[in-house]
């Protein structure tokens, strides 16, 4: 279904009833517009000081904070168009996954990891439009933990340790969320003036709160702020909502900047970077089938993401000698461009309960669309996802290594197309989930391992750039990653041993592949391998 809603975009991806309600409110009254950069005029062959690649957010961020120097001329060029509709209401982020606002991203099979997985490959959804991925992410506003960025700064210089850090995460925050702004102690962390809002979820869901008393009786401290650095446990997030919208460095900051020296392009796809004598000097890019160069006095910035940078700078002759010569692209510079690819691993666990335990039924009715778009408030207008964080074994108990992700899903709502395209499971695996669904209530629980040894690798299918790179996600390559994960994850399956999940019968629900039923910690890391735990 697609409902063309002039001047305000859609993806018409959201499905069902409540985005066409929603679509065709918005069609009315063009009430959720956003004041989107407009496309810039500019000739082949301009010069400007910057170059800023990929709009997302890194690139918008950068490009706002450059444009505040009046004396610079600053282009961003970004492969994307501007966001749709779904991406400005906090209820509708997953309709974007999969949908042409996403590069649609995959991972190659291995023979080894995400073997459970539809054709063994991860779906690894990136955003394509103005604010990247920070227009159809999760809003949880997360940060690194201080060791992370004492890590960075080993490798990158002093610039990037925690206390060099922090003064930037607090000048661009503009805190809101009620149990953070009224704590003293957790305020040492955060801003109030920056400009991307920092919010509380503007109502909770009754199960996330059981699902939070259930892990307090596991022995988990409950916290009021999953950012603070010095105690965790688990809690409810705090997300870049503002008003019942996503915020991002896109709504806060680039759109914001209306001063003439930064120029906007959109829908333009930069192929190759410029180089002469060594020196980035501009870009290639493609815009409407045509080939158009620009050029930097100062500096070209790249911030295309994890996988299309690395695709970039092979296409432009940076990278390992070898991938080069495999291509036949003129080698630049023989750097390790593409290597040490990491990623959070997640094993996602389910537990079925009987009816009643989510205590909700499906809510994003066509009231709430009324709701949302009368005042900005309902299911529609936030978000209360919830967060457990557990440390390493014998390591710093205040440094997380797990996270686990828990939600509860209600009777007879998980379909067979959902499962497959968001889950990415196989249609055998899938079967098992929602026929247990049809009966049961679903407590989804992802395991996700926060710092991963193993490491994967970019590099290309071709040398097209309209082509998207070559990812080997490199999951559980290091045995290491595989120590840990049996007891994380057995320790959020043991929610079922607290009282209310006791109560409603809660019980494991079984998708490990005939493949994997070899031996015990097989079994439990199905989902994302078969490689034998032990
Ligand atoms: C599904 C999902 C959920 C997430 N949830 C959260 C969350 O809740 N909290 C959180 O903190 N983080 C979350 N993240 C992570 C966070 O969104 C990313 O870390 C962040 O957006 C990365 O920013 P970036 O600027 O590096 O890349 P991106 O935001 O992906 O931006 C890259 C931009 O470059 C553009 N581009 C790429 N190639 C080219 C080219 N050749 N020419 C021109 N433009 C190009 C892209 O279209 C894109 O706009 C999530 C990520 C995903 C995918």
């Amino acid at each position: 279904m697609s409902i063309s809603l002039g001047a305000c975009a859609s993806s018409g991806a959201a499905g069902a009833t409540v985005a066409a309600a929603l679509q065709f409110f918005a069609a009315a009254q063009c009430l959720l517009n956003e004041p989107y950069p407009r496309q810039a005029d500019v000739t082949d062959g301009a010069h400007f000081d910057f170059i800023v690649v990929g709009g997302g957010s890194a690139g918008a961020a950068l490009a706002a904070r450059l444009a505040e120097l009046p004396h610079y001329d600053v282009l961003l060029l970004e492969a994307g168009p501007d966001p749709p509709t779904e991406s400005i209401v906090p209820g509708l982020r997953e309709s974007l996954k999969g949908s042409r606002y996403d590069w649609n991203f995959t991972t190659v099979d291995d023979g080894y990891s995400s073997q459970e997985l539809e054709g063994h490959h991860q779906k690894q959804p990136r955003g394509r439009m103005l604010g990247g991925s920070g227009s159809l992410n999760d809003m949880v506003y997360a940060r690194g933990h201080p060791v992370d960025y004492e890590e960075w700064a080993r490798v990158a210089g002093s610039a990037w340790n925690w206390t060099n850090v922090l003064p930037y995460f607090m000048r661009t925050e503009r805190m809101t969320d009620a149990r953070i702004v009224n704590n003293t102690e957790l305020m040492q962390f955060h801003g109030t003036r920056g400009e991307i809002e920092v919010s509380g979820a503007a109502a909770t869901d009754a199960p996330n709160t059981k699902l939070l008393n259930a892990f307090r009786e596991l022995g988990f401290k409950l916290v009021d702020d999953m950012t603070y650095p010095y105690s965790i446990g688990a809690g409810r997030f705090s997300h870049t909502i503002r008003s019942g919208r996503r915020d991002s460095s896109l709504t806060a900051l680039l759109n914001k900047v209306h001063n003439n020296n930064l120029h906007v392009l959109k829908n333009t796809l930069v192929t190759k970077i410029l180089i002469e004598n060594n020196t980035a000097v501009g870009v290639q890019a493609l815009s409407d089938g045509k080939e158009l160069f620009f050029y930097a006095d100062k500096e070209v910035i790249l911030s295309a993401g994890t996988f299309n940078t690395p695709k970039l700078l092979l296409l432009s002759g940076i990278g390992p000698k070898e991938v080069l010569a495999e291509f036949e692209i003129e080698a630049v510079q023989d750097l390790p461009v593409g290597e040490g690819l990491q990623d959070h691993v997640m094993v996602i666990n389910f537990l079925a309960a009987e009816n009643g335990t989510c205590e909700r039924n499906e809510r994003a009715q066509a009231f709430d669309v009324i709701k949302y778009l009368y005042d900005r408030t309902g299911f529609l207008s936030y978000s209360d996802s919830i967060g457990v964080y557990m440390p390493q074994n014998n390591k710093d108990p205040h440094v997380p290594y797990f996270a686990i992700y828990p939600s509860c899903v209600p009777q007879a709502l998980i379909t067979q197309q959902q499962c497959t395209s968001i889950l990415g499971y196989t249609n055998e695996t899938c079967v098992k989930l929602v026929k247990e669904n049809e009966q049961y209530e679903i407590i989804v629980l992802p395991v996700v391992l926060l710092k991963p040894r193993s490491r994967g690798k970019v590099t290309l299918h071709s040398t097209d750039p309209t082509q998207n790179p070559k990812i080997w996600s490199g999951t559980f390559s290091d045995p290491a990653d595989l120590d840990e994960f049996p007891d994380a994850i057995q320790m959020a399956l043991s929610l079922m041993n607290t009282t209310y999940f006791r109560e409603k019968a809660a019980h494991v629900v079984d998708i490990t592949p005939a493949a994997c039923a070899c031996e015990e910690g097989a079994a439990r890391l199905a989902s994302v391998s078969c490689a034998c735990a032990g």
